[in-house]
């Protein structure tokens, strides 16, 4: 069925009433289900604890159900282990609150569309999927919006709370790293700080965690690093020999894409992962103005102007040359805005 895109810039006041309505919503149910997107990210979780750590200290009965595990480094946080992973909802709920989610069919969860949904979504293009949607384009991540809601409801700033909003941010905003940065966001985190998040343990926890066998799997991707575009762009790529020979989880290679992009004259990343021999999973990264979402987009993916991930499918050859076609000239628009042209 066709959906209408949600509009893309809202006012402070349409943001008001969409967290009004919100609010209301929530307080007038009492079984609440909240999802996210299939292969959940720390925005994902953060949002979802979050929230869900707010509507039970109102005294709400809360279930997290995602159609995938959180990532490995996410485990040790908070209310991570209760969270269901189910391919579809069961049971009965008064509301499902989607968090993070540009349409319903990306939760990978069957069966949320039986119960009254929430739609909560900073990624363009959200397909207004709820009978309440609130996108706010604008927000770093998700969980700053989880905030203002957590902040509507006045529900306490528990530091299990803010921890999560905390965890959203610091890994949507790919470690204070993308141009979607905003004063809002140092505003929440120093309310978060100030709630008793401990940035450099949850920074620790996240990003230093890893087991050997992962940082030798890191080191034999980067080597086979091949640079296009003069060297502005960067090409790697992982399949399953590659994880078993240097005996790190094939599972487990988030955070890997960002590492080119510490090269100076790097301006934007693509990594391929082999899920079969014609199909693979595709991230990009970028700096400043490079817009990868709209390349993400043209492959029937998503994401956000420095961060998006698409699935593609066809020979390896064949796919990298179609990618990136599309990245040399996103490269080359985003360089145009850079110099203001
Ligand atoms: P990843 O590279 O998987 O870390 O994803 C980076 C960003 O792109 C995240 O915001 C994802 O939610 C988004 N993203 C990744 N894959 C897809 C997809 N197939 N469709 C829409 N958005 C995606
Ligand atoms: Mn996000």
């Amino acid at each position: 069925m066709p959906q209408t895109t949600v509009p893309t810039t809202s006012t402070t006041s349409e943001h008001a009433e969409n967290i009004a309505r919100i609010r209301d919503a929530l307080l007038s149910r009492q079984r609440i289900l909240i999802s996210s997107h299939a292969r959940p990210d720390g925005d994902s979780i953060g949002s979802q604890l979050a929230m869900a750590y707010a509507l039970k200290a109102l005294g709400k009965d809360v279930t997290i159900v995602n159609k995938d595990a959180a990532p490995p480094p996410l485990m040790a946080f908070p209310g991570v282990p209760t969270i269901l992973v189910a391919e579809r909802a069961e049971g009965e709920y008064d509301a499902a609150v989607v968090l993070e989610c540009s349409d319903l069919t990306r939760t990978g969860v069957e069966g949320l569309d039986r119960y009254f949904l929430i739609n909560i979504d900073h990624h363009p293009g959200n397909a207004g999927f709820g009978a309440l949607n609130w996108f706010n384009g604008d927000a770093a991540a998700c969980a700053e919006m989880v905030f203002d809601i957590i902040e509507a409801l006045d529900a306490p700033l528990t530091v299990e709370i803010a921890t999560h909003v905390y965890v959203g941010i610091l890994t949507d905003t790919g470690s204070f790293h993308y141009s979607s940065i905003t004063p809002r966001t140092f505003d929440i985190c120093r309310r978060l700080v100030e709630a008793g998040v401990d940035p450099p343990k949850v920074a620790r926890s996240i990003f230093d965690s890893n087991s050997l066998g992962r940082l030798k799997l890191f080191g034999a991707v980067l080597s086979s690093i091949e640079l296009e575009d003069g060297g502005r762009l960067a090409v790697v790529r992982v399949d399953r020999a590659m994880a078993a020979s240097a005996g790190g989880n094939y599972e487990d290679t988030e955070g890997l894409i960002n590492l080119p992009l510490t090269v100076r004259e790097i301006q934007a990343v693509v990594f391929f992962k082999e899920i079969d021999a014609r199909e693979f999973r595709v991230s990009m990264r970028s700096k400043g103005d490079i817009d990868v979402c709209a390349v993400a987009k043209h492959f029937g993916g998503g994401g956000h102007k420095n961060a998006s991930g698409c699935t593609v499918r066809g020979a390896y050859p064949e796919v990298r040359a179609r990618l990136l076609r599309d990245l040399v000239e996103a490269i080359q628009r985003g360089r145009a805005v850079g110099q203001g042209a």
